[in-house]
């Protein structure tokens, strides 16, 4: 018999289990059983086989309809060929063989029905399947297969080229059947309450149900445990944190924020005031704040950071603002040194008598500018540090780490965290995360569920929307060839623009170039992405065009030659050294050049409110929010702007969404409907996400969130270590590996 964490090779031998371990990394029974299927084929019904795309892994369920093997013409061996149906659409089965085929034949007739696992290509027009894996359903089959197949439902597991379906259910197959009866890991209370069977039997019921109903009571149990689990390792984050201490750094009266307040040009919108009163009032606390700030771009987060890192200054401290990266550095620092005006300018001609100073310290920074920055740091005579990653190393320290505020926070991980943490001498410092990300309350209460948040909803007065078009520019070349006109007309009018690219590209001569600015998007197949490889054939994403996406550097070179000749263009791309990204950046903001032509670099926190006009090529390349966001970057000036969305088919749902809200949060939430968790938690392996079962777009599974806090909630306060919930404390364990956990708390 075993247990949930026994070691895989226990149960199912070596070979079965260094398989399973190198395909997905399971090392015990539990990671085995945790592995659900995507699906479950009903017996007597074929899978469809419309819809197969190249390049897919794909297990169908079909019937063989013809066979015929012949010679190969130019080697020895044979081609043995199976036609399969679902009766509509057909898929061929491709065997290429040197000795006898004839096993095969006979194994492969027609009439018979079988799952056949491989990856879908193209040969001369027809889909095919090279070298398939395949179970023939029915005759010949062993007994434990004939009782699988004799089953309603056949799972079909996440499977890969190395390992089929059939085999991973022919291991977790084992597993059951030799499995202890685990102790139930969720509260009894929650179990009663919502009448959840059993752990032992939920696991059985997930892996191979006798009908839907079986495989649906299955599912509900086991959500709430991976939603309880989830909740009870974030409940115990939330916990330790605050049993932490920190040093209060309360509001000191005729300090230096008092003097900003007072020298503000404009007034703060009521979210601003709000977010800003409960940020002073944690720093005024002895236990570290931790706090998630959200609001869109140029919902105002920086004034409130600025806010917050004086009131920490004001209180003998020192705060540090880390950045995604140099250029935003760079601009924060330009910008807080602006607002702070001469309270930021201590010991310079004209500062104020009791000013701080703002130091810089990045990466790309001269030697001798480093060392100041250093020595500024660890003296404690610069009151706010900006910086970007350079500011983790061990060498930078301070005199007395107050705050530290995050811009940005999705390309940080919580190991940064930690590092800037580390480096405030007694306790810990409070920690301000800003984004401009909009997190949907769900996502913000499972991911992000460690930190409090306060959200911004409203933009400050004076803003002008953004209006927003969607460009067929490949179906409609007149309306690419208007909206370069429109760049050249704001130009006219002393206004910048931004065209955006999704790749930088390798510059010219390329062939692709003329896919951009004139719209003959020549399909050239076979171009397509390495996106994921899903695996199975459900979900139908749309297939992005054939060509490769358009480039900075192509299209740079084409617009330069042709539809904007004599405009001052500009590029920038992440390749560039960071000194080049700063000049081009600066160029634009001071207006020496009228376009910028770039990836999303500029996608975070870049400020040129002069830029009215932004053009988005490829824009059905982007995810929602991110469209958002970029578009974030023109409306900035209280003078008009447009947003130009290129690609894309008429009608493109996701562009027209765009193109018809300015609201993130509700994009966001379509986003996060549409295209699952992953886009806004970044890459994640697909089937790797935490919450297997449950999803953060299902109302009902939304709910069982919440209850499940409420209760993990009740139970962390009574019991912080679970000393009285052995199994659920393994469980959490389990569950929250660690290399998840870290992910899970990425922040
Ligand atoms: P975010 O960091 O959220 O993108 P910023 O703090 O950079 O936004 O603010 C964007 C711009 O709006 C800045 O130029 C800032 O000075 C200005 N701003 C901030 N708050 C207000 C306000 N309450 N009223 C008017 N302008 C504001
Ligand atoms: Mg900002």
């Amino acid at each position: 018999m075993a247990i949930i964490s026994d070691p895989l090779r226990l149960v199912i031998g070596d070979k079965a289990a260094k398989r399973l371990d190198e395909a997905f990394g399971m090392r015990t029974v539990g990671d085995l059983l945790r592995h659900y299927p995507r699906r479950y084929a009903n017996r007597g019904e074929l899978t469809s086989l419309t819809g197969l795309r190249d390049g897919e892994h794909v297990t169908v369920m079909a019937e063989v309809a013809a066979v015929s093997s012949r010679p190969m013409r130019n080697r020895r061996g044979s081609i043995f060929e199976a036609v399969v149906t679902d009766g509509h659409g057909r898929l061929t089965l491709t065997f290429f063989g040197r000795g006898r085929q004839d096993w095969r034949e006979d194994k492969l007739q027609p009439g018979m029905r079988g799952l056949f696992s491989g990856q879908v290509s193209s040969f001369r027009g027809k889909r095919q399947l090279a070298h398939p894996d395949y179970e023939v359903i029915g005759a010949g089959t062993s007994d434990a297969r004939a009782a699988e197949f004799a089953a309603e439902l056949i799972p079909i597991y996440p499977a890969t080229g190395k390992i089929a379906s059939w085999r991973i259910a022919d291991s977790v197959r084992i597993a059951l059947d030799v499995l202890d009866v685990p102790a139930d890991p969720l509260p009894a209370v929650l179990r009663r309450e919502h009448d959840l069977i059993g752990y032992a039997d939920a696991l059985r019921g997930i892996h191979r149900p006798v009908d839907f109903p079986d495989r649906d009571r299955a599912r509900t149990r086991l959500k709430w445990d991976e939603a309880f689990a989830l909740q009870v390792a974030l409940a115990q984050r939330r916990r330790a944190a605050a049993d932490y201490s920190a040093i209060a750094r309360p509001r000191v009266p005729g300090g230096l924020l008092d003097d900003f307040d007072a020298a503000l040009p404009f007034e703060l919108t009521i979210g601003q005031q709000l977010a800003g009163a409960t940020i002073a009032d944690e720093l005024a606390r002895d236990h570290p704040m931790n706090r998630l700030l959200q609001g869109e771009v140029g919902s105002g987060k920086t004034v409130i950071a600025v806010r917050a890192m004086l009131q920490a200054v004001d209180a003998a401290g020192q705060a540090v603002l880390l950045a995604p990266t140099e250029v935003l550095a760079q601009q924060h620092c330009r910008s807080i040194s602006s607002l702070l005006g001469p309270l930021g300018q201590a010991g310079q001609l004209g500062g104020a008598e009791h000013a701080t100073r703002v130091t810089l310290l990045t990466g790309s920074q001269g030697a001798a500018s480093r060392r100041r920055a250093l020595l500024e740091a660890a003296s404690g005579e610069a009151g706010i540090v900006i910086g970007t990653h350079a500011l983790l190393e061990d060498r930078v320290q301070f005199a007395d780490l107050g705050l530290v505020v995050i811009d940005e926070q999705h390309r940080f991980g919580v190991e940064q965290r930690d590092a800037l943490r580390d480096k405030a001498g007694d306790g810990r410092p409070h920690v301000l995360v800003m984004t401009a990300t909009p997190i949907p309350r769900t996502v913000a209460m499972t991911v992000f569920g460690d930190l409090d948040v306060s959200t911004l909803t409203e933009l400050p007065a004076g803003r002008q929307p953004i209006a927003t078009h969607v460009v067929p520019a490949a179906e409609r070349p007149n309306y690419l060839a208007r909206t370069w006109e429109r760049i050249r007309e704001e130009v006219a009018s002393g206004r910048q623009a931004y065209v955006v690219c999704p790749r930088i590209g390798d510059g010219p001569p390329s062939a692709s170039a003329s896919a951009g600015a004139s719209g003959r998007g020549t399909a050239e197949p076979g171009g397509a992405e390495a996106g994921d490889s899903a695996d199975w054939l459900e979900d139908e994403g749309d297939e992005g065009p054939q060509r490769p996406p358009i480039a900075v550097l192509d299209l740079a070179a084409e617009l330069a030659a042709g539809p904007l000749a004599g405009l001052r263009l500009g590029i920038m791309h992440g390749r560039l050294p960071a000194e080049e990204k700063d000049r081009v950046m600066l160029a634009f903001a001071d207006g020496s050049v009228d376009v910028l032509i770039t990836t999303t670099v500029i996608e975070v926190g870049v400020d040129v409110p002069n830029a009215t006009v932004m053009a988005i090529m490829d824009a059905e390349r982007f995810g929602v929010s991110q469209l958002h966001q970029l578009r974030g970057r023109v409306g900035r000036g209280g003078t008009a702007s447009w947003c130009y969305l290129l690609g894309g088919e008429e009608g493109n749902e996701r562009l027209t969404a765009v193109a018809g809200s300015t609201d993130g949060f509700a994009l966001a939430e379509a986003d996060l409907r549409v295209r699952g968790e992953g886009t806004l938690l970044g890459a994640r392996q697909k089937g790797q996400s935490d919450l297997r079962l449950a999803s953060l777009t299902d109302a009902g599974d939304m709910a069982l969130l919440d209850e499940a806090r409420q209760v993990a909630e009740t139970m962390v306060d009574a019991d912080p270590q679970l000393q009285a919930h052995a199994d659920l404390a393994d469980e959490v364990g389990l569950l929250l590996s660690e290399d998840e956990e870290e992910y899970l708390f990425k922040s």
